[in-house]
């Protein structure tokens, strides 16, 4: 079900500038019994160009996406203009994205870039599975800033073009 029950507060994207956006409640609630294509959070969506944002765990009015799609600062606005955005506002439904974060075992704790990271299970050190970034680094990675993939080359291969 989709609707969109915030739509004057929504920011335009802070990605591509479309003031078209839908917002995604949680399919279930904490009395759900498992199912595994059921989504906890709500996740407010851009329709320009398919970033998205989540929200708080069975949060039904859907406020806590919105906080945090409207939390992004434009890229060409905010952060310096670099385009790396607070983690906490990252996807967390499985869309790739590139993480910025210190490298824990460099000796001045450097900061580092890692690509094409999605949120999801993964298997710490003890063989056990919980849900974190799937950067393949465990605890000696600590992710601060995130941001979207880019677009691939619109004009570099002429074999993808439709006749
Ligand atoms: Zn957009």
């Amino acid at each position: 079900m989709i609707t969109i029950p915030h739509e004057k507060a929504m920011k335009p994207c802070p990605f591509c500038g479309s003031t078209d956006q839908m917002v995604l409640p949680p399919t279930c609630d904490r009395n759900t019994p498992y199912n595994e294509n059921d989504r906890a959070f709500p996740i407010v969506r851009c329709l320009g160009c398919i970033s998205d944002i989540s929200g708080k765990d069975f949060d039904a009015s859907c406020q806590s996406a919105i906080d945090n799609w409207n939390r992004r600062i434009p890229i060409e606005a905010g952060n310096g203009g670099d385009g790396w955005l607070p983690i906490e506002t990252a996807p967390k439904d499985g869309t790739q994205i590139d993480l910025w974060g210190i490298n824990l075992l460099h000796h001045a704790k450097k900061g580092e870039r890692i690509v094409n990271v999605a949120w999801g299970p993964v298997i710490d050190w003890m063989g056990r599975e919980r849900d974190d970034w799937q950067h393949g680094r465990g605890g000696d990675f600590q992710p601060t800033h995130w941001r979207p993939l880019p677009p691939p080359p619109s004009s570099s291969n002429e074999g993808e073009k439709q006749p």
